[in-house]
């Protein structure tokens, strides 16, 4: 899938992972905004160890309580516990299950999405992601559209026709490089959907559970959205995914389905990570370490722009970036996630400490100054 760094981590631990001969890496980059509590956090290896020795596994057709326990933490602490959830076991399947929904209600088949997304890589989420190297001729789509973030009036002119089941979009583009939509593009885009009678996806996978300093990103624009997908933070590293379906959407048998989605595993894990991140106050946290870490890195004339909210944070640069990404993790070791050539994205656990961030700050000026 992607060239390998010759580095294997056997043991991790808060916002650190350890590789075979001892070494210490510091994460800043989560397994790809993954770890959302940090790694091994006693409170996870407890809840899913008893949990496995316990039940780990029943299909569907049972009654399964840890999911509506997981459920209604999450419609607490997010604040959306109207919606009903459906569980299962990636961004992409996700994204997949919501499209289809969408789609089922308007019995129309045209997305909208936008340049620089990504929404996985099955089928109809990858036909409406903007990386046409990965979208084999079986999944490519005519009723795919994309559209330039930020322009409302394209938008407009597409929903119009009165041909779209759904417009999607990513609370924050993460592997697009840490762009932002405005809250009056996402609150013109809420109100235009309503009027063409089109639903709107927000896809938190990345820029979720806590990530950006509130809940989910699009929070910030104060909009409900119709459908909203999670993922990535859901598990801290368990897979697990979900969809969170607001009450206009009628449930029926079998419209949509899963063998191991909300898993009695997947749900411990679940609802532990819940548990610690309103412990922690972890999404209060993100907007502390975040902020601290945005205003050191805008000290640094190396850099063209610093972009993100919360601790999902994109330094773009002037020149290409893998030399000094390369200079971090073997010099200084710290793991940095990539956006593009030009771009770093920083995606750490949301229990980062303010003198882990500092602590990078430094390794990063010693880096930039023999740039
Ligand atoms: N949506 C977004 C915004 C993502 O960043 C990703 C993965 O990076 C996905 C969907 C796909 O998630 P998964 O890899 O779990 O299928």
């Amino acid at each position: 899938m992607y060239p390998l760094f010759d580095i294997e981590p056997v043991k991790a631990e808060g916002s650190f992972v350890y590789d075979k001969n001892g070494q210490r890496y510091l994460d800043l980059y989560g397994g790809h905004a993954v770890i959302s509590i940090g790694h091994s956090h006693p409170h996870y290896v407890a809840n899913i160890s008893s949990q496995l020795e316990k039940i780990g596994f029943y299909s569907n057709s049972v009654q399964n309580p840890l999911q509506e326990k997981l459920a209604k933490k999450l419609g607490e602490l997010s604040e959306m516990d109207e919606y009903s959830l459906f569980l299962c076991n990636s961004g992409a399947e996700a994204n997949e299950n919501a499209l289809k929904l969408a789609s089922f209600k308007t019995n129309k088949s045209k997305v909208i999405s936008f340049k620089n997304s990504f929404h996985g890589r099955t089928s109809a989420a990858v036909a409406i992601t903007d990386n046409p190297s990965i979208i084999a001729p079986l999944n490519r789509r005519d009723d795919a559209v994309l559209l330039p973030l930020n322009d409302l009036n394209a938008v407009e002119k597409e929903l119009s026709k009165g041909d779209v089941a759904a417009v999607i979009i990513e609370g924050i583009q993460g592997i697009g490089g840490i762009r932002m939509p405005d809250d009056t593009f996402l609150r013109g885009l809420r109100g235009l959907c309503t009027k063409h009678n089109a639903f709107l996806i927000l896809d938190e996978v990345q820029s979720g559970y806590g990530r950006s300093g509130k809940f989910f990103a699009f929070q910030y624009a104060g909009i409900k959205p119709d459908i909203v997908t999670i993922a990535k933070g859901m598990g801290n590293g368990f897979p697990i995914g979900g969809v969170l379906i607001s009450p206009d959407f009628e449930a029926s048998y079998g419209l949509l389905g899963t063998t191991f989605g909300g898993n009695h595993l997947a749900c411990a894990a679940g609802i532990a990570v819940l548990d610690v991140i309103k412990s922690q106050k972890l999404i209060q946290n993100a907007t502390t370490v975040g902020s601290y870490l945005m205003d050191e890195l805008s000290k640094f004339d190396q850099i063209k722009e610093v972009r993100g909210l919360g601790l999902m944070i994109g330094i773009e640069f002037e020149q290409e970036i893998s030399e000094i990404r390369k200079k971090l993790l073997f010099d200084k070791k710290i793991f940095t996630g990539v956006s593009g050539k030009h771009i770093i994205r920083l995606l750490p656990p949301l229990n980062l400490k303010k003198e882990n961030a500092t602590l990078f700050i430094q390794k990063f000026k010693e880096v930039l100054d023999k740039i």
